[in-house]
């Protein structure tokens, strides 16, 4: 399958070989035709799979046959909406180069900067606007924004802007569109929620799926080394120092611990920087650039953070704990092995984690290999702990405080007989069997 049987004009072939794709992805080869058709899409599929350029190409050349119109200021004809700034910034990035031989304009807005120089680029009139939804209705509010005029929708990572709490926002800006529009929606995943939004927003949409376990299966290598809680540190920067690796992202499941680890890191002699929702736009920016240009060898994450990073060829994800939602795995390591390229994700797993574990790999349907690393090897005599779930989705599925935890306490130690390999560290013998006490804050979602 080429991109020329696809349908789409020379002007966005042009862009795509410039961009150096030879073959459409497997997203893109079943989203584009019918989008080009019109048709409204419901999209399972997640970041690396190429669906942002499956929803762009076709997006760009509907807004091309229809016309632009030559009075006034041109009117918000496509709204994409996504959780994140950094998927914001990343889509609005991927519209102007694919856009790029199209007398087409766009502007992405998002929160956590100022407003007035987007209120400017709105005034002067877009084609395309990418955008966050608070932010937007902030647009609406103060009139910069007219989406009366709004023929395709997409919502990008739909089920991530639910569990963000977005569901009102998105509802007030539903109120504003045209009823009649193309809509496009992806996810990753299909709650109950997911399901009722789309069968109140898309008309008989045609279905797409690409696997998860394409990511998951194929293309990132992934292991587990179990490890004590209050090795973790220590762990990581041995595995980052004797491999050599130059440019890693690390997972923590609060702000608090990502900033954190990355000073420790630094302590370490490693250079490394985080990114989380309390830091400035400037600084998430800043971190991100450094990370790309191979600046800061380490950029460590929250999940939300993390959501829309793309980073070409990213080789090593690490799991420095694992997150409380399963389907959060499957983002994180996303981040790795994408669009053909291989990759390596790895997990440092303490006892308390013990249960998590098992939610992905019901998850992904398959146990994923454990490599105790010589000198690392977790201390069967500690015992698990329950650990600090935030707000939100996470707190119910901790259940109530105080409530005992299924596996993993009290429980034998899930890592006997596991294979071990690595050389580790010889002053094994100072290391600290002190279980340090959980610490997370809370993890409030929203401002992740
Ligand atoms: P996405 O899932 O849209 O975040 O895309 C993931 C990555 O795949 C991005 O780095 C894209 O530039 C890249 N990509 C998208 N389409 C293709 C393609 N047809 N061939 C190779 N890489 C692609």
């Amino acid at each position: 399958m080429s991109f020329e049987s696809l349908g789409l004009r020379t002007e966005l072939l042009r862009a795509v070989s410039e961009k150096g794709y030879s073959a459409p992805t497997p997203i893109q080869t079943q989203a584009i035709p019918p989008i080009l058709e019109g048709r409204d899409i419901m999209g399972g599929a997640q970041t690396g799979t190429g669906k942002t350029a499956g929803f762009t190409l076709p997006l760009l050349q509907r807004l091309m046959s229809s016309g632009i119109p030559t009075k006034g200021r041109r009117p918000v004809r496509a709204l994409v909406l996504t959780p994140t700034r950094e998927l914001a910034a990343q889509v609005s990035e991927s519209v102007v180069t694919y856009g790029k031989h199209l007398p087409l304009r766009s502007t992405v807005v998002y929160g956590g900067v100022s407003i007035n120089p987007q209120k400017q680029k709105l005034i002067k009139g877009v084609d395309i606007l990418v955008a966050t939804p608070g932010r937007l209705l902030d647009h609406v509010g103060q009139r910069s924004v007219d989406l009366s005029k709004v023929d395709i929708l997409v919502l990008d990572e739909a089920d991530r802007m639910l569990d963000m709490g977005f569901i009102r926002d998105i509802r007030k800006v539903l109120a504003l569109l045209p009823r009649h529009k193309q809509t496009l929606l992806f996810s990753a995943t299909f709650s109950n929620e997911i399901k009722k939004l789309s069968n109140e927003l898309l008309k008989s949409p045609v279905l797409i799926e690409v696997a998860q376990q394409d990511i998951t299966a194929e293309l990132v290598t992934q292991v587990i080394h179990p490890v004590d809680k209050s090795r973790k540190r220590e762990l990581l920067s041995y595995l980052v120092g004797s491999n050599n690796w130059k440019q890693v992202l690390v997972f923590t499941r609060t702000k608090h611990g990502a900033n954190r680890l990355s000073q420790q890191l630094i302590k370490d002699g490693i250079l490394a920087a985080a990114i989380h929702g309390n830091k400035s736009q400037g600084a998430r920016t800043r971190a991100l650039a450094e990370f790309k240009a191979g600046k800061v060898r380490v950029l460590v994450a929250t999940d939300i953070a993390a959501r829309g990073l793309d980073i070409n060829q990213l080789p090593h994800v690490v799991n420095f704990e694992l997150p409380n939602i399963a389907e959060d795995y499957v983002h994180r390591i996303g981040r790795t092995g994408r669009a053909g390229n291989e990759g390596e994700a790895m997990s440092l797993v303490c006892v308390d984690e013990h249960n998590l574990l098992k939610d992905i790999e019901r998850l992904i349907k398959r146990d994923i290999p454990k490599d105790v690393i010589e000198g690392y090897e977790p201390d069967p005599s500690i015992k698990a702990e329950p650990i600090n779930k935030g707000r939100g989705r996470q707190q119910q599925k901790a259940g109530r405080p105080g409530q005992k935890r299924s596996g993993g306490d009290n429980a034998a130690s899930p890592w006997s007989n596991q294979r071990q390999s690595f050389k580790g560290r010889s002053n094994n013998q100072n290391r600290s069997r002190n279980q340090s006490q959980n610490r997370t804050r809370r993890n409030t979602q929203r401002a992740a």
